[in-house]
């Protein structure tokens, strides 16, 4: 095995022990783009050695998905092929764990006629929205890791020649990852304590609503009744504990779908679906936003908008501090899994039941009743950084600081 064999084979080993704590027994089924089979098949083989009777892996053809933009009928971007999703989701209701490669060309689809990408979208979010709801209930234990796509390690490092961009690239995820600790396994359980006892500070608190300050930021996004702060490893409905991503650096919530008022700026660029998205500012009254605008991709940012009644709205808030190993590798990776973990960010769409008491065993009426969001959609953007302060707003409307300076001010 040479260097980067035995590192591909240390990050399947932490996917499979850390990322899904997968069962004796239990079924996986992965997605992945073609290029990252060096490592599909790692996990895998980690995977059966760990007990597993069956790993299905499902490849992505990046190629096969611009063909279709290029030469499919126009009928083609309302269809998805729901009996493929349906079947993901019958595996996961038998208890099927689930494992996510993440890495891609970000800049796939640019180019394609943003309806047509958005309409394809959705029509995969209604035939997907089962195995997704199955996903975030925590039904079965699950994860997502990133592998360096070539065309992925191009975007993050256009001026490097392609081999020394996915070394370079590969650097990076290795070390969020935190593969580059002497016992990785060790340093996760470390970094999951740090993570799990934010959480139970901020649900100790009770905060009525979270107060963001910085340049073209003033936002109060009010807290859904009877939300949870989570964060760090999850406990799945079979007993399973996974790391639903790897990395992750976030403690997040449930804000409140009516009670966002104020303006708020991006602090990076959005990349969603081939498309970036740079300087969006948004104004809200009454968790609804009212105005949208953004220096590029404008166009996309209001068709996201407009995909139902929750896109609107928000479905999570999230909170990074600046000194996360990924900020400070200053990278755009140009993927949520890393961007994500760089920055305090919200999301509009739809909310995880979990942020909410009690929430899997409710019904939709009773989530939107405590405030929690619905919708088909769920992107993350960022909003902090080293010139954001947030303040937590007791019940009685006091204002304690949380964070000066992208950073937590009590640890
Ligand atoms: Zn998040
Ligand atoms: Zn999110």
């Amino acid at each position: 095995m040479d260097a980067f064999e035995r590192e591909l084979d240390l990050l399947a080993r932490v996917a499979v022990e850390v990322g899904l704590g997968l069962q004796e027994g239990q079924e996986l089924v992965i997605t992945a783009p073609l290029e990252a089979a060096p490592l599909a098949r790692r996990i895998a083989e980690h995977a059966y050695r760990a007990g597993s009777p069956l790993v299905t892996v499902l490849y992505e053809d990046e190629v096969l998905a611009l063909l279709r933009f290029l030469h499919a009928p126009e009928a083609s971007f309302d269809r998805a092929p729901a009996w493929l999703l349906s079947g993901m989701a019958e595996a996961f209701q038998q208890g099927a764990a689930r494992l996510s490669i993440a890495g891609g060309d970000p800049h796939l689809l640019r180019g394609q006629d943003p309806s047509r990408v958005a309409r394809a979208s959705r029509a995969r979010s209604v035939a997907y929205q089962r195995a997704l709801e199955l996903i975030t209930t925590h039904h079965i234990n699950w994860t997502i890791v990133a592998y360096p796509h070539p065309a992925w390690a191009r975007a993050v490092f256009p001026q490097e020649p392609p081999e020394k961009a996915v070394e370079k690239l590969w650097r990076a995820i290795f070390k969020a990852t935190r593969l580059d600790a002497p016992d990785p396994v060790a340093a996760w359980a470390e970094h999951n304590r740090g993570l799990q006892e934010r959480v139970s500070y901020l649900n100790q608190k009770r905060y009525q609503a979270l107060r963001f300050k910085g340049p073209g930021t003033d936002l109060w996004v009010g807290l859904a009744d009877d939300h949870l702060w989570a964060g760090g490893p999850v406990r799945a409905k079979n007993g399973a504990v996974c790391n639903p991503n790897l990395p992750t650096e976030e403690v997040f919530t449930a804000p409140h779908k009516d009670r966002v008022e104020g303006y708020v700026r991006s602090t990076k660029p959005l990349s969603y679906q081939g498309s970036l998205i740079t300087d969006i500012e948004v104004r809200f009254e009454r968790g609804q936003i009212v105005e949208a605008r953004a220096a590029q991709g404008e166009a996309v940012l209001q068709r996201i908008l407009e995909t139902d009644e929750g896109a609107r709205r928000l479905g999570e808030v999230a909170l990074v501090p600046h000194s996360s190993p990924i900020a400070q590798s200053g990278l755009l990776f140009y993927n949520t899994l890393f961007d994500e973990n760089a920055a305090s960010h919200i999301a509009l769409g739809q909310a995880y039941s979990e942020c909410i008491q009690g929430g899997s065993a409710l019904g939709p009426e009773e989530l939107a009743a405590r405030g929690a969001n619905r919708s088909l959609i769920h992107i993350d953007w960022m909003i902090g950084s080293d010139q954001v302060d947030v303040d937590g707003i007791t019940a009685s409307g006091q204002a304690e600081p949380l964070m000066r300076g992208g950073e937590w001010v009590w640890v």
